[in-house]
């Protein structure tokens, strides 16, 4: 396995284990944000009849993103074949979002399926973590001390401003 790619599978575990401590008491806290809980700090940016989107609380970067199946699904294979169209689909509309407002070097997408494999989280969910180059290693920014670049607050403003131009059935004709 890809070195890297082992240490971010790593580092997501970790910081699945650091968003326990403080998490909210809510039964699933992706199913709060989409039902927009008052409870949890609501970072939705976008919603449509099969997904919402979401800033995630603890990012590792700026515009670390979370493409989330509204159904409580727990396993990748319980996905439709619609449904994965469109969650990649997805993805690539805020990959072109994010190469416009961050310009990054690189990404890291994926997920992670079960408590030994990093998701403590049980409601599938896909990260989308854009890499910059000259940033910190994963491991130095989950810990107590964490470095962010950029405020959510600050990222939430410009993901909104821009998102609906990018997740729409005409901009996917596009590419
Ligand atoms: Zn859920």
């Amino acid at each position: 396995m890809d070195k890297i790619f082992k240490k971010w599978i790593q580092a997501l575990g970790k910081l699945d284990y650091v968003q326990g401590k403080d998490r909210p008491d809510v039964e699933c806290i992706l199913c709060a944000v989409r039902d927009e809980d008052e409870r949890v700090r609501v970072l939705k940016v976008y919603e449509d009849e099969i997904l919402f989107v979401c800033l995630n609380l603890y990012p590792y970067n700026p515009g670390h993103l979370l493409v989330v199946p509204r159904d409580h699904l727990v396993k990748y294979l319980e996905l439709s074949k619609a449904d994965l169209i469109h969650i990649t689909r997805t993805i690539q509309g805020l990959q072109k979002l994010l190469n416009s407002l961050y310009s990054p070097h690189g990404y890291n997408i994926g997920l992670n399926e079960g408590r030994d494999a990093g998701g403590s989280i049980k409601h599938l969910h896909f990260h989308i973590v854009p890499r910059y180059g000259a940033e910190l290693g994963y491991i130095d920014i989950v810990g107590k001390t964490r470095v962010v670049v950029e405020g959510l607050k600050s990222v939430k403003n410009k993901i909104d401003k821009h998102i609906d131009k990018y997740l729409n059935p005409e901009f996917y004709k596009s590419f």
